[in-house]
């Protein structure tokens, strides 16, 4: 196993791990449900909708609704 020869100083240390915050942040996109913003190839967070607006379907129960369920059974 490599050995280090020298103690990284913390500037060093700093910039590598402060890399993530010159990402640029995640794509977005258009529901094609509802028109609410949504990660790509997601569910979307406000219908559940995934996939195209002729083929797709709702996945996932949309927030408000299963609110709704969870006050009905407890
Ligand atoms: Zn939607």
């Amino acid at each position: 196993m490599a050995v280090q020869k020298r103690r990284q100083s913390s500037a060093r240390r700093d910039s590598r791990r402060a890399q993530w915050m010159k990402m640029a942040p995640p794509a977005r996109s258009a529901c094609p449900n509802c028109g609410a913003s949504r990660v790509p190839h997601r569910a979307c967070d406000a219908c559940g909708w995934y996939g195209p607006a002729k083929t797709g379907r709702v996945v996932v129960p949309p927030k408000a609704q299963a609110a709704e369920a969870e006050e009905q059974n407890g």
